[in-house]
């Protein structure tokens, strides 16, 4: 016997045992990877001369044994080959997503969504079954093998007989217990309603063996006393619809129905956030389905995600996933295309030349963005829970187009509002802001609890003006390529969007600026000394015209933030970005006063440790790390004698 790798072992043991409840959705999973299977073959027909495989051969077949408590799901798909037993059925889900997955499981609950995230599909058959054999043949080899598997251990795979090609799931089903009832399962009614409820828009027919009551004809010697006989006989019947739900009408399909589709389509536990349906006539005819997530996939931003539509062709798919169908920052969308303005055989290359597919991007877009103005507009608390999970996309996109894509992103956007303690976007912002009021100003840094205690946030707050807090690594690189933001009506310039630690924030009033001068001016040997202290570290030592309570504060000078030159440098070389820093002073302090003593008095010295100290201080204020920690503590220890 192989064994299972221990990630996989730990996983399926948290999977049967614990984590999901929903037991049922094991013939959900087994079906969509039965339709998989005969969708890819269907597939190979088309673009494969070699293949001559008709529609009507396609299907998947669901049976039970009550004696022998077994459920087998059949398909006349692809079929798997041994080796290909072995490396989709033998190995689970990465250890990193196993990682992530048993941090997760206490906070989400019970209902955590293990399987469709990732692509464990199949082992959710563990739920309700001792013991699975998939039985297999691959298309185009005369050879069938038999993968075997009780569960937790491993499995076995060893060479079998079988007729055609496709694959048979039989699963042996657990004994009952108090409290589960698999033998619910085996049962005609209860099969057929899951196969309507889970797997009713699947393509391709699935076929059960059904008993039906029927009138036994009318022999033909009856008498006149003849009464109507029934017999219960057997009979393959189609259990699910077929019609594909994007076909039809809104107003004829349930809530229901959509989140049954998307959940059995798109491998989902939970139902979408929103459903976005678009028919389209005339020129261009299409039908639409889309789907918002209500929790981003776990990869989502890693490298491996893949964004796209699935498109067909009049209900015939022809690719998965068409990236085309959709722009990066709105890669979370999941749904359906369909029109039958697109030829079959259309292949990759030609598709990104495609101006028909280029005209439904456009539409899909222009839908997509209308849908999240309406939630932004009427539904705010569904719209942060949106933002929470897909807002970083939208940021990154207004980043990578440079700022181009702004006007269509950035009225999508949310900030943590300093004034306001909540979410708003740069609109509510502006029309809070008083009259007199220049740029839009935000600081960023790792958590909002600390910005807000940062003397700079405080200081903008006691004049009146609103902060943006900004936590995520994108938020400034969005920032900055946006450059601006305000109603454009009439020529009318946006507001700047101002990092508040870094530049001339032009805050102060006339008096307060020529106050500053005179006083550097009064003490250029005071600051001379204490630049030299801080030699290279920083470009300044000045007076501030931002502090009200703290004595002092960095700031940076610049294109780069203190907070992007820590983003930047935990990427490959980020660590040669440096912020020109300026280690401001507040005038009004009493340290100050402290440093004006020692200047008098000529002790250097003591102007040399007081200023590294300030220094280091203002850099733990802002959440940043200080270079010699040691030293640090030296030095304030040394104050305590
Ligand atoms: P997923 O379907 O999400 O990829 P599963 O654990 O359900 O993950 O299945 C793993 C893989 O096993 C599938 O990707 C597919 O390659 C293969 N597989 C499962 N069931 C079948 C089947 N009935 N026919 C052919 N291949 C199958």
């Amino acid at each position: 016997m192989k064994k299972f790798k221990t990630e996989s072992k730990k996983l399926l043991d948290l999977m049967i045992n614990s984590i999901y409840t929903n037991k049922e959705i094991f013939l959900r999973e087994l079906i969509s990877n039965a339709s998989d299977a005969v969708d890819k073959l269907y597939f190979k027909s088309l673009t494969d001369t070699s293949v001559a495989i008709s529609k009507d051969d396609l299907s998947i077949n669901v049976a039970f044994d009550k004696d022998a408590r077994t459920i087998t799901v059949s398909d006349t798909g692809l079929g798997m080959t041994k080796d290909e037993l072995e490396t989709n059925l033998g190995t689970i889900a990465h250890s990193g997503s196993l990682d992530f997955k048993t941090e997760n499981a206490d906070q989400q609950g019970e209902d955590v969504d293990i399987i469709g995230q990732f692509g464990v599909g199949f082992y959710s058959a563990f739920m309700v079954a001792k013991h699975v054999k998939v039985v297999s043949r691959a298309y185009g080899s005369d050879e069938a093998y038999q993968w075997e598997s009780d569960g937790i251990e491993g499995y076995t795979v060893t060479a079998c007989e079988k007729a055609s090609h496709g694959t048979d799931v039989i699963l042996t089903l657990k004994d009952n217990t108090e409290e589960d009832h698999y033998d619910l399962f085996l049962d005609e009614h209860e099969l057929k309603a899951l196969i309507k409820r889970y797997s009713n828009y699947v393509r391709y027919p699935i076929k059960m063996e059904c008993s039906v009551t029927r009138q036994k004809p009318k022999p033909e010697d009856a008498g006149d006393d003849w009464k109507p006989e029934y017999e219960t006989v057997q009979e393959i019947q189609t259990i699910n619809s077929m019609i594909p739900i994007w076909k039809r009408h809104k107003s004829e399909v349930t809530d229901e129905e959509y989140n049954e589709f998307y959940k059995s389509d798109f491998h989902d536990f939970s139902d979408p956030l929103r459903t976005i349906t678009v028919h389209a006539e005339g020129t261009l005819s299409y039908d639409a389905l889309m789907f918002i997530p209500s929790h981003a996939p776990f990869d989502l931003y890693s490298k491996d995600y893949k964004k796209g539509l699935a498109l067909y062709s009049s209900n015939v798919l022809i690719m998965e996933k068409c990236e085309e169908l959709l722009p990066d920052y709105y890669n979370f969308v999941r749904g359906v295309v369909d029109s039958q303005d697109l030829t079959l055989n259309i292949s990759r290359e030609t598709l990104q030349h495609n101006s028909q597919l280029h005209a439904i991007a456009n539409k899909l877009e222009k839908k997509i963005r209308s849908e999240l103005v309406k939630m932004r507009d009427n539904e705010r608390e569904t719209y942060e829970k949106f933002f929470e999970n897909f807002g970083r996309g939208l940021k990154y996109g207004i980043y990578s187009s440079y700022g181009m894509d702004r006007d269509k992103l950035a009225d999508l956007l949310l900030f943590y509002s300093a004034k306001q303690e909540k979410m708003i976007t740069l609109d509510e912002y502006l029309e809070a802001a008083p009259e007199d009021q220049k740029a839009i100003y935000y600081a960023a840094g790792d958590t909002t609890d600390r910005l807000v205690q940062t003397p700079i946030v405080k200081s903008v707050l006691a004049k009146g003006y609103d902060v943006l807090l900004c936590t995520e690594d994108v938020d400034e690189f969005c920032m900055t390529s946006m450059h601006e933001y305000g109603y454009n009506e009439e020529g009318k310039n946006g507001k700047e969007l101002k990092n508040i630690a870094g530049g001339d924030l032009g805050l102060e009033t006339e008096d307060e600026k020529s106050a500053a001068e005179s006083i550097t001016k009064d003490n250029e040997a005071l600051f001379t000394t204490m630049k030299e202290a801080l030699g290279d570290k920083v470009l300044r030592v000045a007076v501030s015209a931002r502090l009200t309570d703290a004595p002092a504060c960095i700031v940076a000078e610049g294109p780069i933030s203190l907070e992007m030159e820590r983003v930047l440098a935990m990427g490959p070389g980020g660590d040669q970005v440096k912020a020109d820093r300026v280690l401001e002073i507040n005038a009004n302090h009493d340290i100050f006063k402290t440093l004006q003593k020692a200047q008098e008095e000529g002790n250097t010295e003591k102007i040399k440790q007081y200023t590294t100290i300030l220094y280091d201080q203002s850099l733990l204020v802002e959440g940043l790390p200080i270079e010699d920690p040691a030293a640090y503590a030296e030095a304030v220890c040394s104050l305590m004698k």
